[in-house]
């Protein structure tokens, strides 16, 4: 196994290997940027040609004939074979390319690419558990050639807002994986994606000839438990503290799994409680703007999965932590399902909804919350696109100057409005964030600049703080402070032009920020044995993985 001592440091080329093995391994190979130094070095003479090409010129190269190309699927393909290829520089280029590159890795093209994944598979990546490996799991995952620092597993069964994709669902974690080292710097050699493939539930995925995983229906109850609790401890086994992020499971597993683990290990549910600190901060930005308190506001979600509970608990903390009580902090959080205003008398509510069931009459829909509880903001976390409505817009805006909107579901054709309708619908009012990106509106001779309200903004500096101060567990306090700090990056220009995030280009000193102050809550409260608070800034800079070449 490859160890890497801590974060992106590590022999770039080792001495042991040469030649072809070091063209072909992905994790080394520069292709023509290799250095007459290098070639001499490894064994290189006379299998490259003989220019040598700085990392720039390559990644122009392969800019040129990307942008040629006007298939959304036909660009990620190109950058999944870049990143097969050449990490620095498949690398090099999401970090100089962010805006461009972030929704081809990860939403929402991502999620094209998940339904696609048997057409376009080429090479694995990541690695495939299947539950014919229990009992087994420890040495499967010994086969993983490199020190593990951090594994994001899904299960498949709720693919962003698409559904059961089965073992297809894979595409999630290796692209967000692909963000935690670009946006984070977290080296490339530690991260490992995973898919625990215990069949699919969806007809169509799983009879298509060209699906990967195995044809089976799901494995359900104890033996789903079991297994997953086979791997979880694998893990921690083959690769001692490594964090682990679940990713894209379905209501009835994450909220069980995230409790289960997240005292034992260092784990968190990045759907639950990344979403709710990346929309905590858009919530702290729009409160800069209208000058209102955080307690005096009601929100009403629409969605009663993951997200928005998630988001809701964190909103309550954070009015707790402003001196309300816990059970009126969470009356001021209201959700909404495909059955309407979710109420006391409710008899068909899934546990994770019960704190937020508070005494009302019932309410069909949105529309109908709306204008019975008059909140000050909408949040949209359903998967179901278009369900913010002209009229629940219009509403929004009848009885608030500035309305809060945030569309957060994913991917595009499932937000619950666009960037133009939310603006237009409220004569320019809004406060609105979304999942997916939106281009920049012209109303009225005025421009806004919608920024994503996605969990990309927290994940990655929440897995770097956690790496890097070895915590025990993710605690809390941890995402309150990654909300916070997310928050105070926003500068007045951005909040000039209705942008309630920093933009995309920051995220590395972002990433950075956030996890110096992650590592540093970790310090301080006993739970890490790295990273004091006073110079935890600098010591994670030292520790980020640099793609770009030295000339
Ligand atoms: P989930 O399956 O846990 O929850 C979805 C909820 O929506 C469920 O409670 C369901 O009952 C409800 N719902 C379904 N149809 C509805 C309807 N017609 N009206 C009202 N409610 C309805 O999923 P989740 O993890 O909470 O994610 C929901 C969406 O949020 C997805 O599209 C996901 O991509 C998106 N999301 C975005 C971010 C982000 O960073 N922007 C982060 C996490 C999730």
């Amino acid at each position: 196994m490859h160890k890497v001592d801590s974060i992106g440091v590590g022999d770039r080329t080792p001495k042991d290997r040469r030649g072809l093995d070091v063209l072909r391994d992905p994790l080394l190979n520069r292709g023509t940027a290799f250095t007459d130094a290098d070639r001499d070095a490894y064994g290189l003479r006379g299998l490259l040609p003989a220019h040598v090409h700085t990392q720039k010129e390559q990644a122009d190269r392969f800019l040129s004939t990307f942008r040629k190309l006007t298939d959304p699927l036909d660009k990620f393909v190109a950058l999944n074979a870049l990143h097969d290829r050449n990490e620095d520089l498949f690398f090099s280029i999401l970090v100089d390319h962010i805006d461009e590159m972030q929704p081809l890795v990860y939403t929402p093209v991502v999620g094209l690419a998940c339904q696609k994944f048997g057409q376009v598979f080429q090479r694995p990546r990541g690695m495939f558990i299947s539950i014919k490996d229990r009992g087994n799991i420890a040495n499967v995952l010994r086969n993983w050639p490199y020190d593990a620092g951090i594994i994001v597993v899904t299960d498949g069964e709720r693919i962003l807002g698409l559904g059961d994709l089965g073992a297809h669902g894979m595409g999630i974690p290796v692209g967000k994986l692909s963000l935690y080292t670009a946006c984070a710097g977290i080296h490339p050699r530690l991260c490992l994606p995973v898919t625990l493939d215990v069949g699919c539930n969806n007809d169509a995925v799983r009879n298509d000839p060209f699906y990967v995983g195995l044809r089976q229906k799901r494995v359900t109850g104890q033996e789903y438990d079991d297994f997953v609790e086979e791997f979880m401890t694998a893990a921690q086994e083959v690769f001692p503290g490594v964090v682990i992020q679940f990713e894209d499971f379905a209501n009835h597993n994450a909220f069980r799994l995230l409790e289960k683990y997240r005292g034992r290990i260092a784990s968190f549910n990045d759907d639950i409680q990344g979403t709710a600190a990346v929309a905590l901060a858009g919530l702290f930005s729009a409160l800069r703007i209208t000058s209102e308190p955080l307690t005096d506001q009601r929100i009403v979600f629409l969605g009663a999965g993951e997200a928005a509970t998630g988001i809701a608990d964190l909103i309550a903390s954070a009015m707790v932590a402003q001196g309300m009580t816990l059970e009126a902090a969470r009356k001021t959080c209201w959700l909404v399902d495909s059955k309407g205003l979710v109420v006391k008398s409710r008899t068909d509510l899934a546990h994770h909804k019960l704190n937020y069931a508070h005494e009302h009459a019932p309410v069909a829909d949105l529309l109908g919350a709306v204008k019975a509880l008059k909140p000050t903001a909408i949040i949209g976390v359903s998967a179901v696109g278009g369900t913010f409505t002209k009229e629940v817009l219009e509403e929004m805006a009848r009885f608030n100057k500035r309305p809060i909107v945030f569309a957060l579901s994913n991917p595009t054709s499932q937000a619950e409005c666009t960037a133009e309708e939310a603006y237009r619908h409220t004569g320019g009012r809004a406060l609105f964030a979304c999942g997916s990106p939106f281009d920049p509106v012209t109303l009225n001779g005025q421009t806004f600049v919608p920024r994503q309200g996605n969990n990309s903004y927290i994940f990655p500096g929440i897995g770097l703080g956690a790496i890097a101060s070895k915590t025990k567990v993710i605690s809390d306090e941890m995402f309150m402070k990654s909300a916070h700090t997310l928050a105070q990056l926003v500068t007045e220009a951005d909040l000039a032009q209705g942008s309630l995030y920093p933009a995309l280009p920051r995220i590395r000193e972002v990433s950075a920020q956030i996890a110096a102050a992650t590592a540093g809550a970790a310090y301080e409260s006993g739970i890490a044995g790295r990273i004091a608070a006073a110079s935890a800034l600098p010591d994670i800079e030292k520790l980020m993985y640099e793609p770009h070449q030295r000339a």
